[in-house]
């Protein structure tokens, strides 16, 4: 199994539990994610301490603010390294507006030119803000790689799948309420899904409440492979075969 996005340095225990209580569960491959430049230098260390771990490196749209060139500079030498596979997360945050609006539009505006630039996939974070995104997208990554991280958009299922846009599904799909999403999680074609664990957040149903961590990703994939009607092992091979292509591990 695999983990498309997770935060290792904001999961409270340290990172070498974290991976080995993973892998334990059966995750052989996860991808961690720098939101700033602190964070960046924790997802290398991170990648470089442990063979399963590599990194995805950007600036998140609550840390948008006052990103100029340089900032960007600093993603893009981080990218250098051969442990990253992805620039993000970024996008627009509309629901927690921590950062300017205007700042976050350009600091994702730039966030795709640098992946575009670099042939690297890109990792998006959308809420509250899908119209505005979405156009982004259209605008700015024809032909790119695109991860929408946390999939919460299934009103735009088609035109994703339309565009190649790669789902990754979080533990809220897991949740009871969660039906439009989970419909959504039963339409992705294999070559477009991915499954994550967005540790420490959005628990899974069975462990929903507690601090989240990679290991956690097997009880989505179950769950995943459940509303597919397939076994967790055919789940597993087209979720793994998905992450693989993008994140070339
Ligand atoms: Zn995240």
């Amino acid at each position: 199994m695999i983990d498309s996005h997770c935060h290792l340095d904001h999961c409270e225990a340290p990172d070498g539990e974290v991976v080995e209580r993973a892998v334990a569960a059966g995750v052989r491959r996860l991808a961690t994610v720098g939101i700033d430049d602190a964070s960046i230098e924790r997802a290398l260390a991170a990648a470089y301490a442990h063979e399963e771990v590599f990194a995805i490196v950007g600036r998140h749209p609550h840390e948008a603010e006052g990103l100029d060139d340089a900032g960007i500079e600093a993603i893009e030498r981080a990218a250098g390294d051969e442990r990253v596979r992805a620039i993000g997360e970024t996008g627009l945050d509309y629901f927690r507006d921590l950062s300017p609006r205007e700042d976050q539009r350009r600091a994702f505006e730039a966030q795709i030119d640098l992946a575009r630039r670099l042939e690297l996939p890109v990792v998006i974070h959308t809420r509250e803000a899908e119209e505005h995104t979405f156009a982004i997208l259209r605008d700015r990554a024809e032909g790119m790689t695109v991860v929408l991280h946390c999939f919460s958009a299934p009103g735009r299922l088609d035109e994703c799948v339309e565009r190649g846009y790669v789902c990754s599904f979080a533990g809220n799909v897991t949740y009871p309420k969660a039906i439009a999403l989970q419909t959504a999680a039963r339409e992705v074609p294999d070559e477009l899904l991915m499954v994550e664990t967005d540790s420490p957040y959005l628990s899974p149903q069975p462990v929903r409440g507690k601090p989240n961590e990679p290991a956690n990703v097997v009880q989505t994939a179950r769950h995943l492979a459940e509303l597919r009607g397939v076994d967790y092992e055919e789940l597993e091979r087209a979720v793994e075969a998905t992450a693989a292509r993008v994140f070339r591990w």
